[in-house]
């Protein structure tokens, strides 16, 4: 019998995914001409679909885009793709979050200085993506680490480790101490961001003290699975769900189910958090009580108040 919904202390919007919707929205308000986001403005759908009714079109490559604006995701872009759009005649409006921006500049100055940037991320990820384009000469990828500690000695070069953004914080912190062992002279440039920390920190703090923990978010947000994983590694018991439809009630029929941990990937809008709560209370028949944090107990007892 579900008693307990445990809030995480930090989960859902991020600052950077908050920017990138509210240029978006002023775009769409007041721009003339057709308005076009590269790829999803954030990675979630019901953000994503926001934009489709409001007129807003997507485009996965600026290739489709002849006319207008175009914006740049929270995730960034390669300077190169900039520079296409820019030539195109479009208005470019760049979403890029600043902790991203301010990878591109760790790595322009640090190659600048004679570094090579070992870069520690999915080489698929529009994020790696723009960040490669900001030195492709002097950087290599890594998506695991075993394909970093693969990489060729390199005693001889001026080598850097740059990370992710929403990377895995215990993870790295071994890939770290691993990849030093193997290059002493390594430095280490962690960009792993303040919202992946805090939410992460978040949930090796909530999912020990409960049964099972839902993670609320895309299948394309990768900050949102690791949050997912992360929990199941924790308490067994971590899923990942898009919103309350996906939330079993058969899974409390349980009796050890009594408490539930919730959080959010740093792309999940408020209510689908909210809607999930909800329905949790539903299942409990409305006894189950709601404990969160100072800083989300607001936002809470809107829902279930
Ligand atoms: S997850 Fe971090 S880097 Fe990505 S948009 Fe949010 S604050 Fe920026």
């Amino acid at each position: 019998m579900l008693k307990k919904i445990h809030i995480a202390s930090h989960h859902g919007f991020c600052m950077g995914v908050k920017r990138a919707i509210k240029f978006a929205e002023e775009t769409s308000e007041n721009a003339t001409g057709t308005v076009t986001i590269l790829n999803e403005i954030v990675h979630n759908e019901h953000v994503v679909e926001k934009f489709k009714k409001r007129g807003v079109g997507q485009a996965k490559s600026v290739d489709d885009v002849s006319e207008g604006t175009l914006i740049i995701s929270a995730h960034g872009i390669a300077p190169d793709i900039i520079r296409k759009a820019e030539s195109k005649g479009l208005n470019v409006i760049d979403a890029t979050c600043p902790l991203v921006t301010n990878i591109y500049d760790i790595i322009t100055d640090a190659v600048k200085d004679g570094y090579n940037i070992i870069h520690y991320g999915n080489p698929h990820h529009e994020e790696t993506m723009g960040i490669v384009g900001y030195a492709p000469d002097h950087i290599t990828c890594a998506a695991n680490e075993e394909e970093l500690l693969a990489l060729p000695d390199w005693s001889d070069r001026k080598l850097g480790l740059t990370v992710q953004t929403t990377a895995h914080i215990e993870d790295f912190a071994i890939v770290e101490k691993k990849a030093l062992k193997k290059w002493p002279h390594l430095k280490i440039f962690n960009t792993i961001c303040n919202a992946t920390t805090k939410r992460q920190s978040a949930i090796l703090e909530l999912a020990p003290k409960v049964d099972m923990v839902l993670v609320v978010g895309s299948n394309s947000s990768a900050n949102s699975h690791r949050l997912a994983a992360i929990s199941n590694d924790i308490c067994g018991n971590g899923i990942l769900i898009g919103s309350a439809k996906d939330v079993d009630a058969s899974w409390f029929d349980d009796a050890t189910i009594e408490s539930v941990g919730i959080s959010a990937g740093a792309s999940t809008p408020d209510f689908l958090v909210e809607d999930v709560i909800k329905k949790l209370v539903e299942i409990s028949g409305g006894t189950a009580e709601v404990l969160q944090s100072e800083t989300d107990r607001k936002k809470v007892s809107r829902t279930i108040g």
